[in-house]
């Protein structure tokens, strides 16, 4: 077995464990962060039966989607994005999660009319409000949910959120029960079905992410090892 095999079967039985231990009958995926690693590692994945790709800059993105050839993944965006970077973005991603301004939101809305998509999207939260991290404050949340109600063309489907760092994941706890908080008031609030995905925990935290209701996991390092810079 190589190692992105075993990282993955890892992973996979780490969330079946979690999803037991807080009692979830609902899906938690999946996606597989594939970020500084070849488009080989990402192929390989893919071929265990990863659904989900995970990118946080968009030029990398694009290499990899103009080098890979085989069976397409849903590819997600989960790195802050600049406006010039804005159309591209819309092109290449089928869920854009790190949606951390309103002039972010405007600008994806600009260029997907202009292409005709319904651009889907997160609204990421910086939940903590760490200086050093992208993402709305829950001061915004009224003010982007009225801005997004004026938009044609972009779909909001549910929320990201990072945690800060930390060697006890057990401190996280109370910013992953925000942000569940948050995506249950948006779930009342939008058509059935709309508002689908809550996104968060990685390598370090995904467990506790899953116990306080994360349905899609974002996971890096514990698939396919360091990442080499
Ligand atoms: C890199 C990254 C991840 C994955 O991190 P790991 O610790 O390698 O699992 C998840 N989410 C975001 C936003 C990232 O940038």
């Amino acid at each position: 077995m190589t190692d992105i095999a075993a990282g993955l079967e890892q992973v996979r039985e780490r969330i079946r464990n979690a999803r037991i231990r807080a009692g979830r009958v609902d899906r938690v995926e999946l996606v597989a962060v594939t970020k500084n690693h070849p488009v080989t590692a990402l192929a390989e994945a893919v071929s265990l039966g990863v659904e989900h790709v995970g990118e946080n800059r968009v030029q990398e993105a694009a290499q990899k989607r103009a080098l890979y050839t085989g069976k397409e993944p849903l590819w997600h965006l989960i790195g802050h994005l600049q406006r010039n970077k804005a159309a591209q973005a819309v092109r290449l991603f089928d869920l854009i999660q790190s949606v951390d301004s309103e002039r972010i939101l405007r600008a994806i809305q600009m260029q997907a009319e202009k292409t005709d998509k319904v651009q889907d999207i997160l609204l990421q939260f910086n939940i903590a409000e760490e200086p050093q991290k992208y993402g709305l404050k829950l001061g915004d949340y009224e003010n982007v949910l009225a801005a997004l109600a004026e938009m044609s063309h972009v779909r909001l489907r549910g929320l990201m959120c990072m945690a800060p760092f930390t060697e006890d994941p057990e401190t996280v706890r109370p910013v992953f029960r925000v942000a569940y908080h948050l995506y249950d008031d948006l779930r009342k609030r939008f058509p059935e079905g709309q508002i689908r995905y809550l996104s968060m925990g990685m390598s370090n935290d995904f467990e506790v992410a899953i116990e306080e209701g994360a349905n899609l996991v974002r996971v890096g390092t514990a698939i396919f090892g360091e990442r080499v810079y």
